[in-house]
C-alpha cells in the first residue's frame, strides 16, 4: 500500500507563522568541499529581505574557513591567488596526501613524511 508516503508526504506542511513568504528549506551543494548543506528557509528569508540575489555557494564550515584566511585585507585579485590543493596517493606508502601543485602525469608522488624520508637518504 502507498498510504504510508501519502501521509508522510502530507507531514511535510511548513509551519505556521514561521514565514510568510514561500520558503523552504533547500539543500545545496558546496562549491568548495563538495558536500551537500542546508540553505533554511529562515536564511532564504534574511537573503531575500536584503536583496542578495546569489544563494550561498559554500557551506558553513568552508564559509567560516574563508573569512578567516581573508580576515587581513585582502584585495581585488583574491581570485588569482588561489592555492591549488591536489590530492594524490604517495607512491612509496600509498597513503593519501595533498600536495600544493597538481601532479605531473607518471611522476611519483611523495608525502611529506617520505619525501623527507628519501631526503635525508639521499644525503647520508
Ligand atoms: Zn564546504
Ligand atoms: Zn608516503
Amino acid at each position: 500500500m502507498l498510504v504510508w508516503g501519502v501521509s508522510l508526504f502530507k507531514l511535510r506542511t511548513p509551519q505556521k507563522g514561521a514565514t510568510s513568504m514561500e520558503f523552504q528549506d533547500k539543500v545545496l551543494t558546496c562549491i568548495d568541499c563538495g558536500s551537500t548543506f542546508l540553505f533554511t528557509a529562515g536564511e532564504q528569508l534574511f537573503f531575500h529581505d536584503k536583496q542578495f540575489k546569489n544563494e550561498p555557494k559554500r557551506c558553513k564550515a568552508c564559509k567560516s574557513k574563508r573569512v578567516s584566511t581573508f580576515a587581513a585585507p585582502a584585495s581585488a585579485n583574491e581570485h588569482r591567488f588561489q592555492r591549488v590543493e591536489t590530492r594524490a596517493i604517495c607512491s612509496q606508502c600509498g597513503k593519501e596526501t595533498t600536495v600544493p601543485f597538481r601532479p605531473t602525469q607518471g611522476r611519483p608522488v611523495l608525502c611529506r613524511q617520505c619525501f623527507s624520508q628519501r631526503k635525508t637518504a639521499a644525503t647520508a
